[in-house]
């Protein structure tokens, strides 16, 4: 983990509301791992103060820029504007500095690399899900399943679909691709693909569904968790969830930015979670 004092190469809106983000990152491409995150903070001196966490999506290089320097590494960040902070990053500009802490966290374990893998994202949360598949040796065995509320919501298919992923997509208005909610493609697959494993990360109801689904087929299900964070250290204790063992007796709470955000979801207290989560959105 580094904090990077660094500029920004570039900042795009890719569909309404989302927008990319390539930063100069030197030394990611050695320190990251899918399903790690990083802290984003514009500078210390300017609101909001606090940093904000994003998945990675991808990591890369740019070529030299004259014979015999080296390739510029960069890293990319994809991400919605719901409010102050991505107010702000949605102004940043080439050259703009920024601060970046990270990569944070624990990410994705992969046991069996070229087993029949399926990856559900809900909006946002295909973020993560794209580092995962690059890196996944046999991607005619991986299936990408990503919903939103419409067509707005689906951003980078065409990506995955470079990679090798077969993709399928549903909207809840029926804009794209199929109509209703992800989860139902998800026992479609897992009908054809029992031995599969599934990796999600999006809103809380989905990760319930997904993880009811998961639970009654014993299918393995690994989950990233975007709890709300201030620290992304595991000093502020304010993106606790409680673990599965948790009782009043007995308490046992597991710090999303240190020991998640990626959870076994057998890790995880499934009856409390939802409204801990729910709560602290509320707060
Ligand atoms: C590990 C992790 C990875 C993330 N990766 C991404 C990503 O790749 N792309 C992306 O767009 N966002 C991602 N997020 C969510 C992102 O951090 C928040 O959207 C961002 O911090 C909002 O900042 P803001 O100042 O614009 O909004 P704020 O003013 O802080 O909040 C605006 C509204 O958004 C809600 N909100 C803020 N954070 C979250 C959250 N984590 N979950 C649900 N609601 C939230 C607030 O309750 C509030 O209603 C991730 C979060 C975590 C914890």
């Amino acid at each position: 983990m580094k904090n990077l004092q660094t500029i920004v190469l570039s900042n795009e809106e890719i569909s309404p509301g989302y927008y990319r983000m390539r930063i100069l990152a030197p030394g990611y491409q050695q320190l990251a791992h899918p399903g790690q995150f990083v802290m984003f903070r514009v500078r210390r001196s300017l609101p909001p103060l606090l940093r904000r966490p994003f998945g990675i999506f991808q990591i890369g290089f740019l070529p030299p820029d004259c014979e015999g320097m080296p390739e510029k590494e960069f890293v990319e960040l994809i991400y919605k504007v719901v409010g102050a902070g991505t107010e702000v990053m949605r102004e940043l500009h080439h050259g703009d500095r920024i601060e970046l802490l990270g990569p944070l966290g624990r990410g994705f374990e992969i046991s069996d690399p070229a087993g029949d893998k399926i990856l559900v994202g809900g909006g946002i949360g295909l973020v993560p899900l794209y580092m995962l598949a690059d890196s996944l040796p046999d991607r005619s065995r991986t299936r990408l399943l990503i919903g939103g509320r419409s067509r707005a919501d689906i951003i980078t298919v065409t990506e995955f679909e470079r990679l090798g992923v077969a993709t399928h997509v549903t909207t809840e208005d029926g804009s794209l691709g199929e109509s209703g909610l992800i989860t139902r493609i998800l026992e479609r697959k897992l009908s054809k693909y029992p031995k599969a494993q599934v990796y999600a990360c999006g809103p809380m109801p989905m990760l319930r569904a997904v993880e009811a689904i998961c639970a009654a087929r014993e299918v393995p299900l690994q989950l990233s968790l975007e709890a709300l964070m201030a620290c992304g250290v595991g000093a502020c204790l304010g993106c606790v969830v409680k673990g599965r063992d948790h009782s009043e007796a007995n308490p046992q709470y597991l710090c999303s930015c240190r020991q998640g955000p990626v959870f076994h979801s057998h890790e995880l207290d499934w009856e409390r979670l939802h409204a801990s989560v729910e709560g602290k959105e509320q707060a």
